[in-house]
């Protein structure tokens, strides 16, 4: 007569059971899982190439003219904008594309640089600032403005939308936007309304004047 439950070839398995055995695998797998998953949503968007430029305006009000420079010390590409009419502080800053605002808040320290007391202390970086992710790896950012920035993270803009104030924080000598384009994680050489500035090197002072094409347009 047999009970079906005991034989001898069964004492003498290894100790691990199938149970953890499973377990194993199933680690195992969610594992192998992990790392390609990681490199889907990580590695892959890396390695893919930006997508055409945007059509960036300048970041300023529509048919005002507006100088943009560089100087020793600036970085590549970067670009200083200056009102070539009227009071600088408080000029709205416009979203150069539409896009998503990645960042909005505040890029090292305010300072205390205001209208009422233009040369108060420096501060530190970028001060009040603003990124926004255009897709296809575009983005572009804006500094140094007065007041906390009007939009905020995750918040999807259109171009022209105001997104802040021209103002002095950060580490600002006046008061100016600082702005720039990226592709990927490099910086280029702005294009406004489809044309290159021509602002390339910081390796001597050089300015431009454009004037903003960044205007109200018919929804198709
Ligand atoms: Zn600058």
């Amino acid at each position: 007569m047999t009970t079906g439950r005991s034989t001898t070839a069964r004492s003498h398995r290894p100790a691990r059971s199938p149970k953890i055995r499973v377990l194993i695998a199933l680690v195992a797998a969610a594992a192998v899982l992990g790392v390609i998953l990681a490199i889907t949503l990580v590695v892959v968007p890396m390695l893919r190439p930006a997508g055409p430029r945007p059509l960036f305006q300048l970041p300023v009000a529509c048919g005002e003219t507006w100088q943009l420079g560089t100087y020793p010390g600036h970085d590549d590409y970067d670009v200083d904008l200056f009102p070539t009419e009227g009071e600088a502080w408080g000029r709205p800053v416009l979203a150069s594309y539409g896009g998503t605002v990645t960042e909005a808040g505040i890029n090292g320290s305010l300072g205390g640089r205001t209208p009422d007391n233009p040369e108060g202390p420096r501060g530190r970086g970028g001060g009040y600032w603003v990124k926004i992710d255009h897709g296809g790896k575009w983005e572009t950012q804006y500094l140094h403005m007065l007041e906390p920035p009007l939009v905020k993270v995750g918040q999807e803009v259109a171009q022209g939308d105001q997104i802040g104030l021209l103002g002095s924080t950060g580490n600002s000598g006046a008061p100016h936007l600082h702005y720039e384009q990226r592709r990927g994680w490099e910086k280029v050489e702005t294009h406004f309304d489809g044309a290159p500035s021509g602002i390339t090197t910081d390796e001597r002072e050089h300015t431009v004047r454009l004037t903003s094409g960044n205007c109200p347009r018919a929804v198709s």
